[in-house]
């Protein structure tokens, strides 16, 4: 065996060896350690999948305004900061921010996340949405925002045409933890579609967790995660940990500092 290849078969271990170091020694991760470079499929054509919403679905944002919407509490960082996350949805945060017009809501960068005033168990979620037509930035800062699954599970919002980041923060991913199985993006300025299925996480009376949270995303009508499990909260630092919840939590959509926009957003409960 060559040493080349050698280090290649060892490099899992040498990954959790170091993450063990970190993780006993209670020291800051560096947030490259849970970004994956393994390469996503991107040769995938789509037209989109859009249409309207049936009949049972609650509307929450049908074109006209933001009245089903408000504004949203600062997202956490890391795992530990979870439940504090968690008590400051207590607090009433005023009307959403966002622009509305032409049928459609765009972020106001800097203005915050925003988020239902509904709270949602296991849904069936669909959202439209479009990044610049100009491109701007690189990498994730290029059209990021997200659909953050019960405010806590960021699907990611990203503009994946010709843009390479890591594939497990691309548009499509579960962020920092799945990459979309294929790179179904649609160019800049064109208008995207998410179908996600969620199934919430179950926590038992002492906050143990009895079953973890499951999506299934499509995106352009192309399958990108098939019942995938979700390894806890999404965090930019460290590695995600489950921490108990309430079963309703709110549907929240990130302001990462870019004008992406959105449109005929339904739910459905399962
Ligand atoms: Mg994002």
């Amino acid at each position: 065996m060559t040493k080349i290849k050698f280090i290649l078969l060892n490099l899992p271990l040498l990954f959790f060896l170091i993450s063990t170091a970190f993780a006993q020694q209670n020291m800051e991760w560096p947030h490259e350690l849970t970004e994956d470079w393994t390469p996503v499929d991107d040769s995938v054509s789509t037209t989109g999948y859009f249409g309207q919403a049936p009949s049972d679905a609650i509307m929450l944002f049908d074109g006209s305004d933001l009245s089903n919407w408000e504004a949203a509490p600062g997202y956490f960082i890391n795992a530990e900061q979870v439940p504090e996350y968690l008590e400051a949805l207590q607090t009433h945060h005023g009307p959403a921010p966002w622009k509305v017009e032409d049928g459609v809501m765009t972020v106001v960068p800097g203005s915050g996340n925003i988020m239902t005033k509904m709270g949602f168990t296991d849904f069936h979620l669909h959202i439209e949405w479009k990044t610049p037509e100009e491109i701007d930035g690189e990498g994730q800062g290029r059209g990021n925002s997200g659909v953050f699954l019960q405010g806590l599970y960021e699907i990611q919002v990203l503009d994946s045409w010709q843009n390479p980041t890591y594939p497990n923060g691309q548009a499509g991913s579960i962020y920092k933890q799945t990459a979309p199985m294929v790179n179904a993006s649609r160019p800049p300025g064109e208008w995207q579609s998410y179908d996600i299925f969620f199934e919430a996480a179950y926590f038992d009376d002492t906050g143990k967790l009895i079953k973890p949270a499951y999506v299934t995303v499509i995106h352009n009508g192309v399958l990108i995660h098939h019942k995938q499990k979700i390894k806890g909260p999404t965090t930019f630092i460290g590695p995600p940990k489950y921490k108990p919840h309430p079963r309703k939590l709110p549907i929240g959509l990130q302001d990462h500092g870019d004008y992406v926009s959105f449109r005929n957003i339904w739910i459905r409960e399962l």
